[in-house]
């Protein structure tokens, strides 16, 4: 899916990567004659692709970003206390994935976005949700099913100090 850029880092080996909204990061590697991006070198040549989007393929397959670690989860709901909220289309916040794990019985998982999917989650295979992509559960029946969510660790660290 299409995710937008949100800044720039070189890595070990000193090759561009974006920074994309979702937590992924992606190589943007100028290498002539192969790979032609002449603005990646120049901090105004990186300004302008500030929000501009790259297709992010662990997004595609809900691959959690690296790095990234549980900071809340919610209670144990069951198909009578499960929050109206959950059962209606939401997004998880920028950066922010979660894991909807069921302990009992099982629930729909509806993933909206450019290739909607319906999913039906388990014990012991939770569902993945990718940070700001449209996505809602529905009851199938007898379920006990709680929520994780689940960001980039540096993050957590800057909070804490800030709190
Ligand atoms: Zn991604």
């Amino acid at each position: 899916m299409e995710r937008e850029i949100t800044g720039f880092h070189r890595d070990a080996n000193a090759d561009w990567v974006a920074e994309l909204v979702c937590g992924h990061g992606q190589h943007v590697r100028h290498d002539p004659p192969f790979r032609e991006r002449p603005w990646v070198t120049s901090p105004g040549g990186r300004a302008t692709r500030l929000g501009k989007t790259l297709p992010c393929a662990l997004c595609d397959r809900r691959v959690l970003p690296e790095g990234f670690a549980p900071y809340r989860r919610t209670p144990v709901f069951d198909e009578t206390t499960l929050p109206g909220a959950l059962q209606s289309a939401h997004t998880t916040k920028t950066g922010v994935w979660a894991l909807i794990h069921v302990e009992r019985g099982e629930i729909g998982y509806h993933v909206g976005g450019e290739a909607p999917e319906d999913e039906v989650l388990r014990p012991g295979a939770p569902g993945v949700v990718p940070a700001t992509v449209e996505h809602h559960l529905v009851l199938r029946g007898p379920m006990a099913c709680w929520v994780e969510f689940w960001r980039a660790p540096d993050r957590s660290v800057e909070r804490a100090r800030m709190e």
